[in-house]
């Protein structure tokens, strides 16, 4: 069994993390690998370091199949490190978040955040790219970055509404029917 999510009102997750300085080493490699253990084991489609207990800027995404999702949706696995958004449109639209380090992942709310955005980081190997993205993953980039600036989802969300977990499910089975 792996390590818990490190939960809100550990100092870890308030902490502004610092630049990988080091990539390609076998320490990112071994915080990357970690991460995407974590985030499978969680069921999350996003973990960031912090999240594991490491304040460095590293996360990583995959909005896996499930019954409910639409497979219109679905990105494979992808490593950020050191991301920066370089362009986030004046668009913004309202969407769901959960955190695995909010309870656990049994509290949602709406944000509201830029529809899209493009994000530039380094990979594995070290090489810099360029990822615009919009909707559920641009959502999930930006929900990231912010774990790497020490920001929660619940920072930003109405607090009106707030759902549990189940709550949540419920209510989307009903606008779904
Ligand atoms: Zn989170």
């Amino acid at each position: 069994m792996s390590k818990e999510t490190v939960q809100i009102g550990n100092p870890i997750i308030r902490t502004k993390s610092r630049r990988e300085s080091s990539v390609p080493s076998a320490q990112t490699r071994k915080t990357v690998s970690r991460l995407i253990d974590s985030m499978r084991e969680n069921d999350l489609v996003g973990m960031a370091a912090p999240q594991i207990g490491s304040n460095v800027r590293i996360f990583v995404t995959e909005i896996r199949k499930t019954k409910v999702r639409n497979p219109a949706l679905q990105d494979s696995l992808r490593v950020f490190i050191n991301p920066k958004i370089i362009v986030s449109s004046k668009r913004e639209v309202l969407g769901w978040e959960g955190c695995g380090s909010v309870a656990f992942s049994g509290l949602f709310g709406k944000v509201r955040r830029p529809y899209s955005v493009t994000v530039q980081a380094q990979d594995i190997e070290g090489a810099v790219f360029e990822l615009k993205a919009s909707g559920l993953l641009a959502r999930i980039i930006q929900h990231e970055v912010d774990h790497l600036n020490g920001v929660l989802f619940t920072d930003r969300a109405d607090p009106k509404t707030y759902m549990s977990t189940n709550e949540y499910r419920a209510a989307r089975q009903r606008a779904t029917a």
